[in-house]
């Protein structure tokens, strides 16, 4: 069986991975190169946080999340990875003045039994990293990845078992046939049994409804400052979080605008950004930024991502703010539909166009 799949983002390599038991022939088309660092994939903070991401994603896909969390194991274990996954839960933090959101915010979490509350000194204990006087709440479950781990590992991979092209952007499919321009400009088309589209924003010719959402992130590097985990802090004005990467690098984040604009970062963003962080822990204060980066959110309308089937081509689309947090479950669902078309539609989040 021949599958092409098109984007080697994050669903691309998802989707290639878990082809991995089945005898198919992949080939991988990718607009850039995979070890691009502007691509979405390598942007993203990579939380995996269910329960602190609820006032985003519908509730009804948290069993979904779970699902793909316990992949992301067995996922990272099969790229001999298994480090690059952290599990000790997120923190929900706010300064004194701004207790009200932090007790909206635990009222909003969906299964409270997740949600644990610390005064100052146990959060202290918990993060010395953090400055002191915030009060918050630990959520379990929740982790992050080191996504650039991941990307790094699962580009050796690609080259290894898969048919790469890069910088061969996918213009048309049509009739099992993909339709490609390479570098030179040049045209060139084959034919498939299947066809996975997974090029996020760029298949947007695709969808009517499919959007952008501008999100800016700020990546630093603070050799004074030691997090094991995600911090969330709330603010009327300034939210963000501080997710923690290997060798004291930390993604600020993020901004969320809906604009398609990949302009560089703002002076506005920059300074809230920094600022909130400055105020969670002043060991910030002589960090390095090493990159201000934008990136954007493929969303639908009902911020719920879709798995289309029509012809052949399946579609998998509208990630939003939770490729991490759902993918691997996405993957296995697209997976599911090549094994047993008719059975995978019927059961659940795989819209069939036809
Ligand atoms: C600032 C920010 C922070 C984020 N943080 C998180 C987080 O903490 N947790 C989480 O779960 N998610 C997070 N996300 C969301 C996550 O990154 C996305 O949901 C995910 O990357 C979407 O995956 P995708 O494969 O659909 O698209 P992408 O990752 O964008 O991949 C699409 C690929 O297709 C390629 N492509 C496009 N057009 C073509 C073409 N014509 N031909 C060939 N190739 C093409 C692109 O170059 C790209 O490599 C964040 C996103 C942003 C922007």
């Amino acid at each position: 069986m021949k599958v092409a799949i098109l984007g080697g983002g994050l669903m691309g390599r998802l989707i290639a991975l878990a082809f991995n038991d089945l005898k198919a022939e992949l080939t991988l088309f990718e607009k850039k190169t995979l070890d691009h660092k502007g691509n979405t994939a390598s942007i993203a903070a990579a939380m995996l946080a269910p329960e602190s991401e609820s006032v985003h994603m519908p509730t009804e896909l948290l069993p979904m999340a779970d699902r793909a969390i316990e992949r992301w194991s067995d996922i990272l274990k099969q790229l001999g990875i298994p480090h690059a996954l952290h599990r000790q839960g997120s923190l929900i933090i706010c300064h004194p003045q701004d207790k009200h959101e932090l007790t909206d915010f635990i009222q909003r979490i969906p299964r409270q039994n997740k949600s644990h509350p610390l005064n100052e000194q146990t959060l202290y204990e918990m993060e010395p990293g953090l400055a002191k006087g915030l009060e918050g709440c630990l959520v379990t479950g929740e982790g992050h990845l080191d996504n650039d781990v991941f990307l790094e590992r699962t580009t050796q991979w690609l080259y290894e078992h898969v048919h790469v092209f890069e910088k061969a952007e996918v213009v048309q499919t049509f009739q099992n046939r993909v339709h490609w321009l390479e570098v030179s400009g040049q045209a060139k088309q084959s034919a498939f049994d299947w066809i996975i589209d997974c090029r996020g924003i760029g298949a947007k010719v695709e969808y009517q409804s499919l959007r952008g959402v501008r999100g800016e992130i700020i990546r630093i590097r603070a050799p004074h400052v030691n997090l094991i985990r995600p911090v969330r802090l709330l603010h009327p004005r300034y939210p963000l979080y501080i997710v923690p990467k290997p060798d004291h690098r930390f993604v600020i984040g993020a901004t969320e605008i809906e604009t398609e604009s990949q302009a560089p970062i703002t002076v506005r963003s920059v300074l809230e950004l920094l600022s909130a962080a400055y105020s969670v822990s002043d060991g910030f204060a002589e960090a390095q930024v090493e990159a201000m980066q934008v990136g954007l959110r493929p969303a639908f309308s009902d911020h719920r991502p879709k798995v289309s089937v029509h012809e052949q081509v399946i579609r998998v689309n509208g990630l939003y703010r939770h490729g991490f947090l759902l993918g691997p479950a996405i993957a296995e669902s697209v997976f599911k539909v090549i094994q047993n078309p008719i059975e995978s539609i019927e059961g659940g989040y795989v819209e069939h166009l036809a």
